[in-house]
Order: C-alpha cells, then structure tokens, then sequence
C-alpha cells in the first residue's frame, strides 16, 4: 500500500473572474515533478454568484503544452474556444479540454446562470503532455454528467464517479495520453476503501469536504492535498466523517517542466516561443504527425 508523505495546505483564497474564493490547492511551481503527470489543481467555490446583468468570469487567454479539466459540482459554465468547441458545462459535467499545441478560450459563467446567480463550486486540474504530444492538434472531451460511470463502493462506503482510468473493472469517460486514473469519490462516515495507484506511480487525494486518515494518524481536513509515497500499490483511506475526495494517480511524465503563465513547456526557450506566437497570432498546432 501506499504511505501519506505529506499534507499540503494553503489557506489563502483569491478572486478569478469577479469570483471568490479560489484556492490554488497544488501546483508544479511547489510542488515539480513530484505531483506530476498532474501539474495543477484549483478550487473555486463553494461559494454563491450574485445575480448580474454583466457576464463575468475569465475572458480569452491562450494555453498550450497540456490539458484542463474542468469539473462543475454547483453553477453553470460557458466554454468558447478557437478551435470551435464550446458549450455549457453544468452541475455533475466535465470538460476535458487538451489544449496541446494551443488554444485560446474563455470560461465565463452561463448567461442564464449568471442572470439567475446561486450557488458555485468547480475544480479545474492541469494535466501535463508528453514532449511529443504538446504541439498537436489541441481537443475537446465534453462529458455529461449522465455519461459518467458510477461505481458503488462495496459495503455501501460511498460511491465513485470513474472520471480517466479504470476502477473496479469500469473504464473512465475520457482518454488520456497517459496512463491515469481521475476518480471523483464520496466516502460515507467511517468507512474505508482503497482506491488504484500503481507501484512508482504519483498518488494524491484532495479533500474538497470531510475529515480523512491513511495509512498513518495524521487526519487530513478539508482543503488539505494528501500527498502519498511512490512505493506500494493503492491508496488506503478512511473517513472519519462524510467526505467528498478527489482521487489522482498516474504514471509520472520524467522530462524537464518549463511553464510561465498559460503555457507549460519543456524548455524556456518554448515558453518564450509560445509567448511570441501569440503577439504574432500564430498560437496554431502544427498538424498531427
Ligand atoms: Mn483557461
């Protein structure tokens, strides 16, 4: 099994797009390559939306070199982007936007959401590219809440919604680049489960509600990132209380990390690179291979 290396914590909360709070729960800035494939994880909300006649949220801005994964628990998204995908992303639904050699998109709240206004809670996770993945065609998996396999915990513990990767034999939404499993999870009190992570492979478990313990007697409280050892295989936790728990776990991606910004890269000279597409409007992938 794997061992609880470490709880990050970081109680500082900021405002995106006229919205609080937000709460930037890991990145590779702190964090390298020992998060990684994942490279960045924010938490927006729980929080309410005032109603607006003005629409408000993150106007256009570019992104290339890896994938976002936006997750909608509460409130009501929009998504345009410059490679002509968009759409609402609702309650319970998840975008899995690959932006690859670039895209530049805005989120904003819905129209109808943002004139009605109420209560708003997402995730948005970062996830890396390979090098030879991050200048394709970027792409754009949109998947309802009704697409979602969910798969009952045994014991009646809870439930886990399979996101990437496989869980009990049931294959996720989405497809990845890289071997990865996403799992949106609720645990009821005082139950236990283990969740998958290879031997070697990063494991991580953000507790967006709830009280948790692992393998050790350190208890995890919310907004706390539990950060497990490489070695042993699946993830052991118990929550103490009900809880709501995202699960990470992936093969790791071992090349260098360069980002600035919207762009993560392998090498400075990309950054830069990508910074001068876009003053030249050229942020496009090159062609699939
Ligand atoms: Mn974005």
């Amino acid at each position: 099994m794997k061992s609880l290396a470490f709880v990050q914590r970081n109680d500082t909360r900021f405002a995106v797009g006229g919205f609080a709070p937000v709460l930037s729960v890991f990145s590779y800035h702190e964090l390298g390559s020992t998060v990684s494939p994942f490279l960045l994880l924010d938490h927006i909300g729980p929080g309410r939306l005032l109603p607006s006649v003005r629409r408000q949220g993150v106007e256009d801005h570019p992104h290339r070199g890896f994938e976002t994964v936006t997750l909608v628990y509460a409130g009501e998204l929009e998504h345009r982007d410059s490679a002509s995908n968009g759409g609402l992303i609702g309650a319970g639904d998840v975008q899995w936007m690959t932006a690859a050699g670039g895209v530049v998109h805005r989120e904003l709240f819905s129209e109808a959401f943002t004139r009605r206004g109420g209560p708003f809670e997402m995730i948005q996770l970062w996830v890396n590219l390979p090098a030879a993945d991050k200048l394709h065609a970027p792409g754009y998996q949109s998947l309802a809440a009704t697409g979602i396999p969910v798969v009952a915990l045994p014991g009646g513990a809870g439930s886990v919604r399979v996101i990437a990767g496989i869980f009990d034999g049931v294959s996720g939404a989405v497809r990845t680049h890289t071997r990865m499993n996403v799992l949106d999870v609720q645990l009821h009190a005082g139950t236990s489960a283990v969740f998958p992570a290879a031997d070697g492979d990063t494991a991580l478990v953000y507790l967006r509600r709830g009280r948790l313990r692992f393998d050790t007697e350190e208890v995890v409280e919310a907004n706390g990132l539990a950060v497990l050892s490489n070695h042993g295989a699946g993830i052991p936790v118990t929550a103490l209380e009900a809880s709501q728990l995202l699960v990470l776990s992936g093969a790791r991606i071992d090349e260098p990390i360069n980002g600035h910004g919207p762009f993560v890269m392998n090498s400075y000279a990309e950054i830069l690179q990508a910074y001068d597409d876009v003053k030249r409007g050229r942020l496009e992938p090159r062609p699939e291979e």
